[in-house]
């Protein structure tokens, strides 16, 4: 059983009580974390800001060997680190590791930027002098998801360390385990008061994040509704915020499309993660002449799915994060049979009862789907494959861009215009030939309902820095109202 504190200026502390961990492939407790409360998370920000001048104008040098010490550490647990992340998120040990291995390349990737970040200098009129700096904000919250807690909250914790703020961090109540282990390592890597973690209710400590005049900036990752909480908390203070939101990506197979290559991309972008996935492909929009054919083989791919806890190597897909999850997909598929959708793999929970106490959802594929269709519509979070036919390359980029979310969009063709059929979709991120994929030195982010702002990459430099700029004049003023 593994037990976490509070992490507060550089201590830990307890919690007002405890919240307890359990595996979502068998109900079993994992263990818990203190439950913070309002207080200890003003605490936290009073920390954080006691510390941000002092880790500000830390040498680049001293943050560049925080988030290396931390990258090596990493590297020196990564095999116990995934395991638990599987174990409390019921994500398969390949994915997990994974994604492990992705948090410690984010670390190294902002340990190289740190003496990077540079202003410039702006052409003026001779008698001026016109100089840029990227600065800081200095306190900065993190609110943090359960379906990638290492991926999502290493990605701004190290941008946001690389380029001198500190920290306030809010893991997932579901899954906070992992992340509290990378907290730990990084609080012992930094002076005290530079990494805060404090886990808890979202609408307690989520919400004092938010609305805390303390707080220079947010990023905030999850659903539409919270965000939305989020960014009108943060508008009392004029807070920046960056949000990362839901999606509903389209995954547009075209008719010159090499279709072997698509079904094992279109498999893979929707059951992959459990189907728990912000960029999981959850539109198929097919041209009608390859419909049939690729059907079969997303079929077929599909029926050697092997379900099970995500611990078990043997494991491709693991059960849904909750029992309320999994009854609210149980709807979903119920709702496009209502609506005149097919069900032609899975719907349901499995019948094995090796299984019986975990969150499962067979894999599930609905064909037969129409745009306005809500399984077409709304993002379900799961294994739930909308499968949507279009007889033309136009039908098929206005059926992807025809939705509220505009996160991601993978497009599988052949010709060579798809850069050109790329600017066409309304999307943060599109992926050509493959799933939508997440690299330490590319962007991320999405348009419309989907967030605002960009994390990852050099993006991420400017997601926790601001311009300031300073203007020099070398004439003597002129005496004024004369
Ligand atoms: P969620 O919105 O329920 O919770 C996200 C975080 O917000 C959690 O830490 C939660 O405790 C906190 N929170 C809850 N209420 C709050 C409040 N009132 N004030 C402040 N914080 C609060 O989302 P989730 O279920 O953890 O994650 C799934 C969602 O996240 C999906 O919609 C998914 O698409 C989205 N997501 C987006 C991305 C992306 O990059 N765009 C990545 C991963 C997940």
């Amino acid at each position: 059983m593994v037990e976490y504190e509070l992490l507060i200026d550089g201590d830990g502390r307890e919690g007002e009580a405890t919240l307890s961990v359990t595996n979502p492939a068998t109900g079993e407790s994992l263990g818990s974390v203190a439950k913070g409360t309002r207080e200890q998370a003003r605490e936290a920000i009073a920390a954080a800001a006691r510390t941000k001048d002092e880790w500000a104008s830390a040498a680049p040098s001293e943050r560049t060997a925080a988030l290396t010490t931390v990258a090596d550490e990493l590297e020196a647990v990564a095999g116990d680190l995934a395991y638990l992340l599987a174990e409390e998120t019921g994500k398969p040990l390949a994915t997990a590791e994974g994604e492990v291995g992705e948090a410690i390349a984010q670390f190294r990737f902002y340990a190289g930027v740190t003496d990077k970040v540079r202003g410039d200098t702006v052409p003026t009129p001779d008698h001026r002098f016109n100089y840029t700096k990227r600065v800081p904000y200095g306190v900065t919250a993190h609110i943090v998801p359960w379906n990638y807690p290492l991926l999502l909250g290493t990605r701004s914790i190290a941008a946001a360390l690389a380029t001198g703020n500190t920290l306030v961090v809010k893991p997932p109540s579901q899954a906070p385990l992992a992340t509290m282990w990378v907290c730990e390592l990084l609080v012992e890597a930094t002076p005290a008061g530079v990494v805060n973690v404090v886990p808890g209710s979202g609408s307690e400590v989520g919400d004092e994040l938010a609305s805390n005049a303390d707080v220079d900036a947010i990023t905030f990752t999850g659903s539409v509704g919270v965000g939305q909480h989020v960014l009108s908390a943060a508008a009392e203070h004029i807070t920046p915020v960056d949000v990362e939101l839901g999606g509903k990506a389209p995954a547009i197979v075209l008719d010159d499309a090499d279709v072997e290559n698509a079904a094992r991309g279109v498999v893979q972008g929707i059951f992959s993660n459990n189907g728990q996935n912000c960029v999981a492909t959850s539109r198929l929009v097919v041209h009608e002449s390859l419909h049939d054919e690729l059907v079969s083989r997303i079929l077929e791919k599909t029926e050697r799915i092997t379900l099970g806890p995500g611990t078990d190597p043997e494991t491709d897909m693991g059960p849904v994060i909750t029992d309320s999850a999994l009854e609210e997909m149980l709807a979903y598929v119920e709702g496009a049979t209502a609506e005149g959708a097919t069900v032609i793999a899975g719907g349901k929970r499995p019948d094995d009862p090796a299984l019986e106490d975990g969150h499962y959802l067979e894999p599930t594929i609905i064909d037969g789907v129409t745009n306005d269709m809500t399984v077409a519509c709304e993002e379900i979070f799961g294994p739930v494959l909308s499968i949507i036919t279009v007889d033309s390359t136009a039908e098929a980029i206005e059926v992807a861009n025809d939705s509220r979310f505009a996160l991601a969009a993978s497009l599988w063709t052949d010709r060579l215009e798809a850069t050109q059929l790329a600017d066409d979709l309304d999307h943060g991120l599109v992926a050509v030939n493959s799933f939508p994929v997440s690299m330490p030195q590319s962007p991320w982010g999405g348009n419309k309902e989907s967030g605002i702002g960009r994390e990852g990459g050099l993006e991420g430099v400017e997601a926790f820095t601001t311009v300031n700029s300073v203007v020099v004049e070398f004439d003597e003023m002129e005496d004024p109202y004369l």
